[in-house]
């Protein structure tokens, strides 16, 4: 089983706690064939006026880039690696054009493999919180959570993967907290067919649990998505989690290959043995 994983945290992240040299030893022991770190980018907080109850620093991207650079010349003078490193973030999406400009700023300036697109905060607050779901229906809250999605997948900034639909259930209050795709049919279909217009990619997320779920990763199918990326969202060097059981998962839908990307470009392997 050829294993990638594009999305992972290392201690540059506020909440990671693994250094990049041993994400990168993790990897290798464990075989895989591509390893991306994706530290956060939470410009949403920085520039963007969104809140969350703490307040924690963001990615020191310089410091995060030379020491990524040190382990990568380190990996290519080894000539039993095997292991593609790949340098990425996590641009956490909020509307408006300080944001995005900043984003358009750091994305030209470093040379990315893989930019990681996703949404933490709607209405203006981190929905992995409580608290941003106070005096919200389920409707309207993942109503809102779903329609700054659908915006975020228009910036101008290059990315190369949707990540997560589905992060605000983990703290969503209800007693039913699935994000199904029957209950928001019109908005999650106008979600993944604008992935797949955009030739971007689908992630397949397992940070506590997966997302988005099996039912949303079939319609994707359905509507004729093929770009699909597995992301352990590891944050204390748990690369690969479930990386099994997802690819059994997305080979019985029809799934044939993960992608990965190197530079923004899209590589392929095959999924399962
Ligand atoms: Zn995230
Ligand atoms: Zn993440």
């Amino acid at each position: 089983m050829i294993k990638v994983d594009c999305h992972t945290h290392t201690n540059h992240s506020h909440d990671g706690h693994v250094s990049v040299a041993d994400m990168a030893k993790l990897a290798r022991e464990q075989g895989l064939h591509y390893l991306c770190t994706t530290d956060h980018c939470d410009y949403d907080l920085v520039y963007g006026g969104c809140r969350a109850p703490f307040r924690w620093g963001d990615t020191d991207v310089e410091s995060y880039w030379q020491d990524w650079k040190n382990v990568k010349q380190a990996l290519d003078g080894d000539k039993t690696n095997t292991l593609t490193l790949g340098f990425g973030i996590e641009a956490a999406y909020a509307d408006g054009d300080v944001v995005a400009e900043k984003y358009q700023e750091l994305i030209s300036k470093y040379p990315f493999d893989t930019v990681i697109n996703s949404v933490h905060c709607a209405g203006g607050k981190d929905m992995y919180f409580k608290s941003a779901f106070l005096f919200k229906s389920k409707k309207k809250a993942y109503g809102l959570y779903l329609d700054t999605i659908r915006r975020s997948l228009d910036v101008p900034y290059q990315y190369d993967v949707v990540a997560h639909i589905g992060y605000l259930t983990h703290g969503a209050p209800y007693r039913d907290k699935a994000l199904r795709y029957v209950e928001f049919a019109d908005k999650i279909d106008g979600i993944l067919k604008r992935i797949i217009e955009l030739d971007k990619a689908l992630e397949v997320n397992f940070h506590h649990e997966m997302n988005p779920k099996r039912d949303i990763i079939e319609r994707y199918y359905e509507l004729g998505g093929r770009k699909i990326s597995y992301g352990s969202d590891a944050h204390r060097g748990d690369i690969c989690k479930e990386f099994e059981s997802v690819s059994n998962m997305l080979k019985e839908i029809g799934f044939t290959e993960y992608v990965y990307y190197v530079k923004h470009e899209p590589h392929y392997v095959p999924i399962g043995d």
